[in-house]
């Protein structure tokens, strides 16, 4: 298994165990969040009726757990009512936002006349398009009117149960865009007597109020997962490739080094073989480069019956030439002898250095006669050649010649060599031939 795929199985486990975990943990409530307004940590007013030329009175106790509002209310105002107002904040305009809260349980025990009777929940909430600091009742009134009874404990509503009063909407001349519950700027809440009341005692104990949330809901949840494992996706994806994209680099490269290091190496095997085969001064063929073609040339020469000469050639004297310039104006000679030879001989014949100041040429495709005439051309040009280092300089060589018979190559090299003994021995400068053979 590559490193990637390991990776990638790595990061599904992790995402999987997260995303369930995170899921398990919602379900589990992880994610609840609770706003508690008891009656220690809170402030309040009392509202009643008395603005509204009403005649109830009331009485608030403040106790450690909870707090009581007694009323007695009297049919006087068009609306007798009694309520106690809890101040979240300090200012009103400057509430709690409690939009990301889905319900609220309320501890509330009523004492009333008639057993069942409602009260009056309002979260009264601030908004610049509507409200002003200046006026309490221009706060909306989110509702819902509930019985209490008494020593129920918390009953829970969902926020969703709450409407907006239709009085207050009119009265305010508020658009139907705004005309909604709203919960984000909360600096009140008001919890009064019912709608229908009658002159009698009634008793408002808040024992307390709590407001229940996540800390994020589920769909923003899901959400939040889904973008986890999408962005996760990609970056695999993006880091798949730029892995890939480097592998591919690196074997481009690796590969280009082994091309270059292969050329390198078969650069070098030509220049050894090409130094194997050539003489260094003169850079003809050495003998040792010959002997394999020797034996297939000859081979097919039989076979095909056509003739095949050598050339034996020595230099006359050159000792003396040595001795008399030097050994580097002998090197220059043997070089200038060489190139001079290449210019008088087919592309067909092999120009060999047999070592020293001897010199093979093979003829293939060629007879004695024709041999002859190569030897002596050769041997009038070296003779009559004009040295440019030294116009005084005169070299000659002297010329064996041998026309392949049926014998081995060494037979007739040797009959070749012969044949150049005899032309030193006449004198040099002159070409023989090996007849002694050929006319056997
Ligand atoms: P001959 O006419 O009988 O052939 O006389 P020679 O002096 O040419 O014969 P010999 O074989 O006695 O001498 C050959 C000389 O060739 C001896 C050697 O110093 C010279 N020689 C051989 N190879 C080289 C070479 O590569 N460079 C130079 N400068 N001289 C060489
Ligand atoms: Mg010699
Ligand atoms: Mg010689």
């Amino acid at each position: 298994m590559t490193g990637l795929n390991k990776g990638l199985r790595f990061i599904v486990l992790f995402l999987v165990c997260f995303t369930i975990a995170t899921y398990g943990w919602f379900i589990l409530g992880g994610a609840k969040k609770e706003y508690i307004v008891a009656p220690t940590n809170s402030t309040y007013k009392i509202i009643d009726d008395s603005g509204q030329n009403g005649a109830s009175t009331t009485k608030l106790n403040i106790h450690k757990r909870n707090i009581l509002l007694e009323c007695n209310l009297v049919n006087k105002a068009k609306w007798p009512f009694c309520e106690i107002a809890i101040a979240l904040t300090d200012s009103i305009d400057n509430g709690i936002d409690l939009s990301s809260y889905h319900s609220v349980g309320l501890d509330i025990d009523y004492t009333s006349p008639l057993k069942g009777e409602r009260v009056r929940v309002y979260l009264r909430n601030f908004d610049p398009i509507y409200a002003n600091v200046n006026d309490p009742l221009s706060l909306k009134f989110n509702a819902i009117e509930y019985s209490p009874g008494t020593d129920q404990g918390l009953q829970i509503f969902p926020l969703r149960s709450f409407q907006v009063l239709s009085w207050w909407i009119a009265e305010n001349n508020i658009p139907v865009n705004k005309a909604n519950r709203q919960f984000d700027n909360i600096s009140i809440i008001e919890i009064a007597t019912g709608s229908y009341v009658k002159e009698a005692y009634y008793a408002i104990k808040l024992n307390r109020l709590v407001f229940y949330g996540d800390w994020i809901t589920e769909s923003a949840l899901v959400k939040l997962l889904l973008l986890l494992w999408v962005t996760t996706a990609v970056v695999v994806i993006f880091v798949e490739r730029f892995l890939l994209n480097k592998k591919i680099k690196t074997s481009e490269a690796h590969s280009q080094h082994l091309r270059d290091a292969n050329r390198l190496l078969y650069n070098k095997s030509l220049k050894f073989e090409y130094l194997a085969c050539t003489d260094p001064l003169t850079r003809i063929r050495n003998r040792h480069t010959v002997t394999e073609w020797l034996e297939e040339i000859i081979i097919q020469t039989r076979a095909n019956n056509i003739p095949f000469s050598m050339i034996f050639i020595d230099l006359d004297y050159f000792k003396s030439v040595n001795d008399t310039y030097g050994h580097n104006f002998g090197d220059e000679v043997l070089i200038k002898f060489t190139t001079t030879v290449e210019t008088l001989i087919r592309r067909s014949d092999v120009f060999v250095r047999w070592g020293g100041e001897e010199f093979v040429i093979f003829c293939p495709e060629t007879n004695m006669k024709n041999t002859v005439e190569i030897a002596e051309r050769i041997r009038e040009t070296i003779m009559m050649k004009k040295w440019e280092f030294d116009k005084d300089f005169h070299l000659t060589c002297s010329l064996g010649i041998a026309e392949l018979v049926d014998e081995t190559s060494e037979d007739l090299i040797k009959r070749a060599d012969l044949a150049l003994l005899k032309a030193k021995k006449m004198g040099r400068n002159r070409t023989e031939i090996s007849w002694e053979h050929h006319l056997k």
